[in-house]
């Protein structure tokens, strides 16, 4: 999500100051370098749909898996599909219309859960981590998350969860930003606080070697064209920004891309469970 430089309050101790970040300069040191705590991170997702409700992903489409949902709509309708970190219910909502009817919508924290009921009333809901899933084993044919992955602690424990839930061969589609060009953006733009809402991006080398690690196959899809959220990220005058938005992205190599949208299939040879 974006947010321009602004006068506003630490989302964690409610200290004024002006900036580009949530969090104040002595919340940011006091977490860096250390595991946070859920519970500061739930109250800190939970102030943030709170303060920034027309920015989040929450309250907004504004971070579509284009290039994911193309593949998306070949799969059987009759998929059992699990999406994690649902959000407003955007992607649920979608998947909705597109007739897939055995649909599982999850996040952790109260403000999304209450969206979802909203938006998505049809899919069942589940209140979850996505490091920790209360499904048994083989339950999915298909897990999906955006923009999730980057915000997890422990992404070997969430990848080693998503391969448990998923039958032999099943797929994971996922979309998440690109560290090498995402860190650079950060570290441009002086996101003191990026360390602590996205604490595990990956570069596609270290996507596809973690996932394989867990026994997934990876396949990057080209990005079609920067997001509405990226585009709103652009420096320079707003004016440039729908010229932007047409040009394409597609001829990117995965390295130089914003994001990835990766298709991750569980081979079934590698199922020792
Ligand atoms: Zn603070």
């Amino acid at each position: 999500m974006v947010v321009d430089r602004s006068r506003r309050t630490c989302l964690l101790c409610d200290a004024p100051f002006e900036g580009r970040t949530f969090l104040c300069r002595a919340c940011s040191d006091r977490y860096r370098g250390q595991p946070v705590p859920t519970s500061i991170r739930k109250r800190f997702y939970e102030e943030l749909d709170r303060h920034y409700p027309t920015r989040s992903n929450t309250g907004g489409d504004f971070n579509a898996p284009v290039a994911l949902l193309r593949e998306i709509e070949r799969l059987p309708r009759d998929a059992r599909v699990l999406e994690l970190g649902s959000g407003g219910g955007f992607l649920g909502a979608r998947l909705h219309a597109l007739g897939f009817h055995s649909v599982t919508l999850s996040d952790f924290t109260a403000t999304s859960l209450a969206a979802l009921r909203e938006r998505a009333p049809d899919a069942t809901l589940v209140v979850c981590d996505a490091a920790a899933l209360p499904f048994s084993s083989r339950t999915f044919d298909v897990v999906i998350s955006s923009d999730v992955l980057e915000h997890l602690p422990d992404v070997e424990l969430h990848i080693s969860e998503v391969a448990r839930v998923l039958v032999p061969g099943g797929q994971y589609f996922l979309k998440t930003p690109n560290r090498i060009t995402a860190a650079a953006y950060y570290r441009l733009r002086g996101l003191h606080d990026s360390y602590f809402w996205h604490p595990s991006m990956l570069s596609p080398d270290e996507l596809r070697a973690t996932f394989a690690r867990h026994g997934f196959s990876t396949r990057f899809l080209a990005q079609p064209h920067l997001t509405g959220a990226q585009l709103a990220k652009l420096p320079g005058p707003s004016i440039l920004r729908p010229i932007a938005g047409r040009v394409s992205l597609g001829w990117l190599p995965p390295i130089a891309r914003p994001h990835l949208e990766v298709v991750a299939t569980h081979l079934s040879h590698y199922d020792r469970r």
